[in-house]
């Protein structure tokens, strides 16, 4: 194994230019990692790695995701380092201009390159490995060498020579509404760093089951956390420089009793436009997590009767924003062909659903948690080393985001082995 020299080495993607580290690096996207996840772990004591790393003079601040606040957008922006507008990907789910509804899984969705592809391009390895099998082909986009946890027993690493990832791993990986599906994850990036590297910048992106599941301070959370930071460790002692932060976080969405707090806008609508259609981007193939249902609904409507829906919309309790489509693709930076006529956010403790006839009440889930509104767009946003002051002052101002992980990690550390850029 021989490391190059790239002292000094940029590349550039998406207007952006980033340093190429001289040592391993790795961004990590706890999916639904609110930060109240965090505080209740490190509180529960759970998390010595990362207690450490913070009283070392880590950087941690909260920052926003992407809106809607899911895990396809902000996946996508993490990696890119630009908003939906410029990337393409609004939601994980979509009704396009043809007006077929799909799945934003495959690359053709995607209208920017990833730092990552750009890295590999430019000859710096990399990998992307991520929890849930639906994001593998968009982080791939670009010949990134991509594995996931949900199908490791078939995948193969053809870039690196691995034919068996989870020899590699040295354990069947887990089902994917299995708690360690997530730290299976981070096993894959190290081992294959450790058999076919050194790589240069890896990027690692869990599955929110758990967050889906249990409130910060459960027991389950704790053992995701704890197990979290044993792999934090890890990474750390291989040199590795950290970035951890989240595409959205998690609120509770449910009545005392269990059952969820949902307004069904079709049923909402139906008497003032038979033809009222609505589209949730949450939609992805882990229906058990959420039941299709968050805080975030796109209106199809007939023309004429747009400015009624909206007046009768923003009256409903629980009902936070109503946007007309092109408003909220400015509002939220978004494809501006993606978006329905109005866009519905809901509050803290409230989803946005269809109609109750088209969700099936028998399979809703009961204590339901989700995300994708307002109250979810607060992240974390960790860098495990202290950022340069020069740096500092150069984005001083400009607010936090997930989308700016990578520029904090590859441009804003300080010490010899990370040159800033022009800074
Ligand atoms: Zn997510």
């Amino acid at each position: 194994m021989t490391t190059r020299d790239t002292t000094g080495e940029r590349v550039t993607v998406n207007g952006s230019e980033y340093a190429v580290p001289t040592r391993p690096t790795v961004v990590i996207t706890v999916d639904g990692g609110a930060t109240s996840y965090f505080s209740a772990a490190l509180d529960a004591g759970v998390m010595p790695n990362l207690r450490d790393m913070l009283a070392g003079g880590a950087f941690m601040g909260e920052g926003l995701s992407e809106m809607p606040s899911f895990t396809n957008p902000n996946n996508m922006s993490i990696v890119t380092g630009v908003p939906p507008a410029v990337h393409g990907v609004p939601g994980n789910y979509a009704r396009t201009e043809d007006g077929a509804e799909r799945l934003l899984n495959e690359p053709s969705a995607l209208r920017a390159d990833s730092i990552h592809s750009a890295f590999q391009a430019a000859g710096h390895p990399t990998l992307a490995v991520t929890a849930k099998d639906k994001l593998r082909r968009l982080l791939a986009h670009g010949g990134v060498p991509s594995v996931s946890s949900e199908r490791a027993h078939e995948l193969r690493l053809e870039a690196y020579g691995i034919d068996s990832i989870t020899d590699l791993v040295g354990r069947p990986n887990p089902h994917i509404y299995d708690w360690e599906a997530s730290a299976y994850a981070m096993d894959i990036g190290l081992a294959v760093h450790r058999a076919a590297g050194p790589l240069t910048l890896v990027y690692v992106s869990l599955t929110d089951y758990v967050q889906h599941h249990q409130p910060p301070g459960s027991a389950l959370a704790s053992r995701f956390y704890q197990a979290f930071d044993v792999r934090l460790g890890h990474y750390l002692a291989e040199g590795f420089a950290v970035g951890i932060t989240a595409d959205h976080g998690m609120n509770a969405k449910h009545h005392a009793d269990g059952s969820p707090r949902v307004i069904y806008l079709e049923d909402e609508l139906a008497d003032l436009d038979p033809k009222v259609h609505v589209v949730l981007p949450i939609t992805d193939p882990y229906t058990a997590h959420h039941g299709s249902l968050g805080s975030f609904a796109w209106v199809y409507v007939t023309a004429d009767k747009r400015a009624a829906a909206m007046e009768r919309l923003a009256e409903v309790p629980g009902i936070t924003e109503v946007y007309g489509g092109q408003e909220s693709a400015v509002m939220f930076e978004l494809p501006r062909n993606l978006v329905g006529d109005i866009a519905v956010t809901s509050d803290r403790g409230t989803v946005v659903g269809r109609s109750r006839v088209f969700h099936d009440q028998a399979a809703l889930p009961s204590g339901l948690r989700s995300h994708g509104g307002r109250y979810e767009q607060v992240v974390p946003v960790i860098v495990s080393e202290p950022l340069a002051p020069g740096y500092l002052a150069t984005v001083q101002g400009r607010p936090l985001r997930n989308r700016y992980i990578h520029d904090l990690l590859l441009n804003g550390l300080r010490g010899p082995c990370h040159v800033g850029v022009g800074r």
